[in-house]
């Protein structure tokens, strides 16, 4: 059976950053997992390049758009090579074929009568490319993905009828509860639904920078709006509305995607394809979003990190390791370089590093290099059956995408490597003469690390084939069947010494994301910095003492509408006049509950904007997995007091 497996199409608005490093790599390893097994597996990425965005990304910086998409989707695709990310095709959607591709598919679906021509009147966010509704809207202005203001815009626009789909696409939740992965996201998706669809507008006439109509359709003003045409991309790759020549992937089994972008994928998406009487993709595979050190990367907070920058410092096959290690998959990461460190030192250092070593040192010292694996399963049926429990649980992770899960049970036979090691010293067995059981421990070894390096292939492809290569034997779908479903042993192994894989990680090697101080010199928050470093993150008394912290009488509270986290608040700190606190407790606390009750404020945060408000301050609240509290005076005190 074909396997098709997708990354979006990347916006072509800005460089790669490390979220889209994550989503290459869970897709590139799901396809090298694919093709290990020997499966006819077809991998695809590539850039999205279309949009009034683009068109005024380009004016901005002076260039032709088409010049400005061809330099930043050469980024991307510099990038994934560089990467050695293993895809079949890489799109984009300037591309010819796409383009033909596209129009066949508005064609199909408007002789169908599923696309037609109306007026469109809405409130529109220019950066989300969004209409919405007034319903939708905060506050009557605000957009309610970004916060940003709303245009209300009347225009010709044709529209396809997702409404027509509603029914079918409920059921098509229902019946398949793993279309959309993991389950817990599926939720949100089919409430949007049963909340009601309205048509969707495909096209726009305030741009010209996108698919042009179908000839047959005479309507040149009009041209594709973003999302009919980057969705379709999936199969346009495949030769859909051209050559044909690859649309026996479809449909894919998964299609790999930001949480930001599920709904597009799960609902507009299938609505599409089940208009083209085409088959809906097997699972929709939605991940969370990466943070840094806890906080949320942002030009502004000069925190962001490059894919290339972590790559250059610690190697990219390490950086895969960590992502795909790191995160359950669905939930969102963090990247912190302490938490990279640890895992270089202690797993793939500790664990499997030294392991290959260990085999190296022995076997040149007790055999010339020379291991036969002939009296392993005399000495060592216990850990080769252990060995195989093992390897047989993995493959329901990768199905599941659980990639960390999948990681933490390979890691598995190293343990079982190292402790047999340590039981059955060889090193002991030499001295007594006992070399038959001496060498048949090393042999035993051996064998686990071959056949773990087969199953790390897909998350670590270069490190592994360096194994390989030590070992003596080659990664593909002959050793995978041989050594890991018939479970064969290597019969003989003629180890090459290689250098250390991973030597040990002893400080950060990129400068930490900058300390949020806004009136520190350079100097002074490198010296802080390093200070942390060495003690294990503390901070200058001076330090806390820049945060000024308030005890707050809270005089008011609302709900704030569309939003179900965020509560308004004035709070009282004993100042002219009461502040204006945008708080996300709504989950926890009801209005009227906190009105006439003290908090501690954060007072000189700079005020930030949320949901169009201005907040001019934040609670203080612990959070653990029973929920929040608020942080309160243990009697009260008078408001304004300063906490310290
Ligand atoms: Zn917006």
């Amino acid at each position: 059976m074909s396997k098709y497996i997708t990354t979006p199409i990347y916006y072509v608005n800005g460089e790669a950053h490390i979220g889209h490093a994550y989503t290459t790599f869970i897709a590139d390893s799901m396809a090298r997992y694919e093709k290990l097994k020997g499966e006819d597996a077809y991998f695809l990425t590539g850039t999205d390049e279309h949009g009034q965005k683009i068109e005024e990304s380009a004016q901005k910086n002076s260039k032709p758009t088409q010049e400005f998409a061809d330099e930043i989707s050469a980024s991307f695709k510099n990038l994934w090579d560089e990467f050695e990310i293993s895809y079949d095709k890489f799109i984009r959607t300037t591309d010819n074929d796409h383009k033909i591709g596209v129009q066949k598919a508005f064609e199909v679906m408007y002789n169908k009568g599923d696309i037609y021509k109306d007026f469109y009147e809405g409130h529109y966010c220019v950066s989300c490319e969004t209409f919405f509704t007034e319903m939708q809207l905060v506050d009557g202005e605000f957009c309610p993905d970004c916060g940003r203001s709303t245009n209300i815009i009347k225009e010709e626009s044709y529209f396809f009828r997702l409404s027509k789909y509603e029914d079918a696409l409920l059921k098509h939740y229902s019946d398949n509860p793993d279309f959309i992965m993991p389950r817990s996201r599926a939720n949100e998706v089919i409430n949007f639904v049963k909340g009601g669809l309205r048509d969707l507008s495909v096209t726009r006439t305030s741009f010209t920078w996108g698919v042009k109509m179908p000839e047959s359709i005479k309507d040149d003003k009009h041209v594709m709006y973003v999302w009919l045409d980057a969705l379709m991309n999936y199969i346009t790759a495949l030769g859909y509305g051209t050559t044909e020549e690859n649309m026996r992937y479809w449909p894919a089994s998964v299609q790999f995607v930001g949480k930001d972008i599920l709904r597009f994928h799960a609902i507009y998406w299938p609505a599409f394809l089940m208009s083209l009487d085409l088959p809906l993709p097997k699972h929709i595979g939605a991940h969370g979003w990466w943070t840094r050190d806890g906080e949320k990367m942002s030009k502004s907070k000069g925190n962001v990190i490059s894919p290339k920058q972590v790559a250059d410092a610690y190697g990219v096959e390490n950086l895969r390791y960590f992502m795909l290690r790191e995160v359950p998959f669905g939930q969102d990461g963090d990247f912190s370089q302490r938490a990279f460190i640890d895992r270089i030192n202690s797993e793939l250092s500790n664990d499997l590093g030294n392991l290959l070593n260990r085999i190296i040192g022995m076997s040149g010292k007790y055999s010339d290099f020379e291991i036969d694996s002939v009296d392993v399963l005399k000495y060592h049926k216990k850990e080769l059956d252990a060995m195989n429990v093992v390897l047989d649980s993995l493959d329901t992770f990768m199905q599941n995408f659980q990639t960390h899960r999948y990681l933490e049970e390979l890691w598995k036979l190293f343990s079982i490597g190292n402790k047999a090691i340590e039981e059955h010293a060889p090193w002991v067995k030499m001295k007594e003469n006992r070399k038959d059981e001496a060498l048949a421990t090393v042999a035993l070894v051996a064998n686990i690390l071959a056949k773990a390096s087969i199953m790390l292939h897909p998350i670590m492809p270069r490190t592994t084939n360096i194994i390989a290569d030590a070992l003596n034997f080659n990664i593909d779908n002959s050793s995978y069947k041989e050594l890991v479903l018939e479970k064969k042993l290597l019969k003989l192994f003629n180890i090459k010494v290689v250098p250390p894989l991973f030597p040990r990680v002893e400080e950060p090697l990129m400068p930490e994301a900058p300390l949020a101080q806004p009136n520190a010199t350079k100097e002074s928050a490198q010296e802080v910095e390093k200070c942390s470093r060495e003690q294990d993150n503390l901070i200058e008394i001076g330090q806390f003492f820049e945060t000024s912290l308030k005890v707050g009488l809270i005089v008011a509270a609302e709900e704030v509408p569309k939003s179900k986290k965020l509560l308004k608040l004035q709070v009282d700190l004993g100042e002219e006049s009461p502040r204006q606190v945008v708080a996300g407790i709504r989950e926890f606390y009801s209005a009227e509950s906190l009105i006439n009750t003290q908090v501690c404020v954060v007072a000189n945060l700079k005020p930030a904007k949320l949901m169009g408000m201005v907040s001019e301050g934040m609670l203080l609240a612990a959070k653990d997995e029973d929920g929040l509290c608020l942080i309160r005076p243990e009697k009260p005190k008078k408001v304004g007091a300063s906490i310290g």
